[in-house]
């Protein structure tokens, strides 16, 4: 589950709809802090009684006026009808029409295959950074604007930004905004 589809969920309920959340793992927002999860997956049940963890999405099946989802848990099969369904189980680069190997230039399904410098492994006249990039950060705007400002800066000034890199790789949200507000200070 995908931190926009949670926060979705929340403003979706406090508008008034009946909302249930169903997230095949144990833990939602996979890569974010656990405990900072833990508390918001509190603060989300108090909201939104109906969230199922641990629980799998088998099939969707439209009817004339509603859908039906059938579901998968360690207690057996579930069948929610329901108005709507919104798939919020992530997103993927969109670099599938740009012919990368006529470039020779590797990529999965994260996106671009980089290494620490956010340079392509494959073809090193090629950077890729935020969404597109298949890079340690999350798919996020901060972590995005970060890799954008390492990339260029590796190219204005022409000098190793290893260190900084480094800083900025982390998996964690909060690391990558202050790796980029750490460096605007300079
Ligand atoms: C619904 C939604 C809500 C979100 N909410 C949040 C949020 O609250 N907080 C947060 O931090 N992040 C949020 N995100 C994630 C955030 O939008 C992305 O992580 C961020 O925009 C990535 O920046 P980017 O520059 O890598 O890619 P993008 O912002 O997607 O920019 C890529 C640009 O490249 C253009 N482009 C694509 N293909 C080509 C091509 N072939 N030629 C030329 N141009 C091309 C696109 O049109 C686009 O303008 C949200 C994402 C979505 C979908």
């Amino acid at each position: 589950m995908e931190a926009i589809f949670l926060s979705n969920s929340r403003t979706l309920r406090r508008a008034g709809a009946q909302v249930r959340i169903i997230h095949r793992r144990s833990r939602p927002l996979e890569g974010f802090d656990p405990d900072l999860v833990d508390q918001l997956v509190q603060t989300t049940r108090e909201l939104i009684t109906d969230v199922h963890l641990n629980t799998s999405v088998e099939a969707v099946e439209k009817h004339s006026e509603h859908f039906i989802v059938s579901a998968a848990s360690e207690e057996g099969e579930h069948r929610f009808e329901t108005d709507l369904v919104v798939h919020g189980a992530g997103r993927v680069p969109d670099i599938d029409d740009l012919d990368l190997e006529a470039a020779d230039v590797t990529h999965e399904k994260r996106g671009v295959t980089v290494n620490d410098f956010l340079q392509s492994v494959s073809n090193p006249g090629v950077y890729a950074a935020g969404d597109a990039a298949a890079s340690s950060g999350l798919p996020l705007t901060p972590v995005a604007s970060a890799e954008g400002h390492v990339v260029a800066k590796q190219h204005a000034e022409r000098q190793s930004p290893q260190a900084e890199l480094r800083w900025c790789s982390n998996r964690r949200l909060y690391r990558a905004a202050s790796c980029f507000s750490g460096r605007a200070r300079r």
